[in-house]
């Protein structure tokens, strides 16, 4: 495989990851630019544009640099870049524990299966339900993680009717989270319990660590 291959790249850096059941690890952050969506309460709008061009080989030795074992590929919306497939595999073959964070709204049957998943379905309140592909599903593994952002209780309402109509929570990890500064944590836990939900609470750790617009944490 050609390591020479370009990607547009916002940032490399290491932090703690702040989502998913690897939160609170040490994890190097991969952002590449770009995302074909909009999500109204978007936190990587900076992403969207602009960026570095970077070869697969620059990018592995950065990683390398910053010495870390667990790799997240996030974006914008890393697999908007036809290169990111082959940079996942090219982390792989490394030996790194890969993550990618995808908005769901592109294919992610290329990603090599070594690579842990974590696909986001959007609720109404993003204004982007219309782009979630639900074939997706049907290319994830068992450990793979679905996350729901949620900006009101009609957004809740809707995941409860996602996960019922999809069975979510008997075929993969199911993540909930509050759409920053739009949704309390307390009240999503509140509704959590109430409805005996199949799914687990995600807080952004970082937001709560740094100041919640910081980059490069
Ligand atoms: S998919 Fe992610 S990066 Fe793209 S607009 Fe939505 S929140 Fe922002």
């Amino acid at each position: 495989m050609d390591q020479d291959l370009v990607i547009t790249v916002t940032e490399i850096y290491g932090s703690i990851q702040g989502e998913s059941s690897y939160a609170g690890l040490p994890c190097t952050f991969v952002r590449l630019t770009g995302c074909p969506l909009r999500c109204k309460w978007c936190d990587t709008a900076y992403g969207f544009t602009g960026g570095q061009q970077k070869s697969i080989a620059m990018i592995l030795s950065e990683v390398k640099a910053i010495g870390l074992p667990l790799v997240e590929l996030t974006g914008g919306e890393p697999l908007a870049q036809k290169n990111c497939v082959p940079l996942a595999k090219k982390l792989v073959e490394a030996g790194y524990r890969v993550l990618i964070e995808t908005s769901g709204s592109e294919d992610v049957s290329t990603l090599p299966t070594e690579v842990h998943i974590i696909m986001d379905l959007k609720a109404p309140g993003s204004g982007m339900s219309d782009r979630n592909m639900f074939k997706n599903l049907d290319h994830l593994k068992p450990s793979d993680e679905i996350k729901m952002v949620l900006a009101h209780r009609d957004d809740f309402d809707w995941a409860i009717s996602i996960m019922e109509q999809f069975k979510l929570s008997e075929r993969f990890n199911v993540l909930l989270s509050c759409a920053f500064g739009l949704l309390q944590p307390k009240d999503l836990c509140e509704w959590m319990v109430a409805a005996k939900v199949g799914a687990r609470l995600n807080l952004q750790q970082h937001k709560y660590i740094w100041h919640p617009r910081a980059k490069g944490v």
